[in-house]
């Protein structure tokens, strides 16, 4: 594998090969000493253009506890705030030859973008708008896993602002390749068009949906990404119909548990004592985050890698044009 990109580009296969990888890396995470030489010499360099505490810190943890050499650049403190472009900044950044770009930002595709211009840099997409996050969907199964041996068959019900979340596109994707079902529950206005073409079942009424749920996986409001104020009434009105609560978990099922990919938003998506409930994975999630991230840091840098960059694209091309011209280099 040379980058992730997003859940799409792998196949079931792959997606069981790094889970299985992290669960054993989450008893590494538990021992006194966390620290394997398996990266040791490697540089991985993350690039984040957008908030994240989870995902940031635990590509972090990753790294390091795989004697990694990791620097973070937050988008706050980088050089894009004095005008450079995102291919500049990339192009920098693969010039200090970095093993891996560790790289979240708010456009769809920003990482299959850079990564035609650093070819010989692994690329990992950390969350690229509301398009995928492939590591989130790793680490849920992971989390899964510990309950289920396999997702197969499970009903993973997703509940609020499908519209703008990476996660639920990705799960969207999951679900199709290792046979588990998803039920999308959420307002008109915060569903995409055509969702059913991803194979789900579609709800607008969360309590229709909770009966036969083996997951409830609750959503953030994807605010930064809502163009308009119309996608739901009023935050208490959407708590009402769409937050889960203790009424609603006690219809679930007495097996079913609950899920978010964090940020939450207490009082919004969920209630408080549901998110603290013995019930709620939602902090098994966050430590079979940094497991699995280091299983797709191993899987990137792993044997096979090839050296990293000599040389830009764009220098060659420039290259290119004069020697094409007659001029000396
Ligand atoms: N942390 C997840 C993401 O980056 C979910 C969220 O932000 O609500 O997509």
């Amino acid at each position: 594998m040379k980058h992730l990109f997003g859940i799409a580009q792998l196949s079931r296969e792959q997606i069981e090969y790094l889970v299985n990888l992290g669960a054993s890396f989450v008893e590494l995470s538990r021992r006194s000493v966390k620290k394997a030489p398996t990266l040791r010499g490697k540089t991985i360099i993350n690039l984040f253009f957008e908030n994240s505490t989870r995902t940031r810190t635990s590509f972090e943890l990753a790294g390091k506890r795989l004697s990694a050499d990791v620097i973070n650049i937050s988008a706050s403190t980088s050089a894009t705030k004095k005008g450079e472009s995102l291919l500049d900044t990339g192009e920098t950044l693969a010039a200090m030859q970095p093993h891996v770009l560790v790289i979240r930002h708010a456009i769809a595709g920003t990482c299959e973008f850079l990564a035609d211009y650093l070819p010989d840099t692994s690329i990992v997409n950390a969350g690229d708008g509301a398009h995928e996050h492939p590591t989130q969907i790793l680490t849920d199964l992971l989390t899964l896993k510990q309950t289920w041996d396999s997702p197969q068959g499970k009903v993973i019900t997703i509940v609020g602002d499908i519209a703008h979340s990476r996660v639920a596109r990705s799960h969207l994707l999951a679900a199709q390749k290792l046979g588990y079902s998803v039920r999308v529950v959420a307002p008109k206005t915060l569903l995409p068009l055509a969702i059913e073409r991803f194979g789900c079942e579609v709800y607008h009424d969360f309590d229709a949906a909770i009966p036969g749920s083996d997951v409830l996986y609750m959503l953030r409001m994807q605010t930064e990404r809502m163009t308009s104020s119309c996608c739901f009434p009023s935050i208490r009105e959407y708590h009402e119909a769409y937050g889960l609560n203790r009424r609603r978990l006690d219809m679930a099922g007495k097996d079913c548990v609950v899920m978010h990919p964090g940020p939450m938003n207490r009082g919004v998506e969920i209630t408080s004592d549901v998110a603290d409930s013995a019930r709620s994975h939602i902090l098994d999630q966050v430590e079979c985050g940094v497991a699995v991230r280091m299983a797709v840091l191993t899987a990137l840098c792993g044997g096979g890698q090839t050296e990293p960059v000599r040389r830009s694209r764009k220098r060659e091309q420039a290259e290119a044009a004069m020697k094409a011209q007659g001029k000396l280099l």
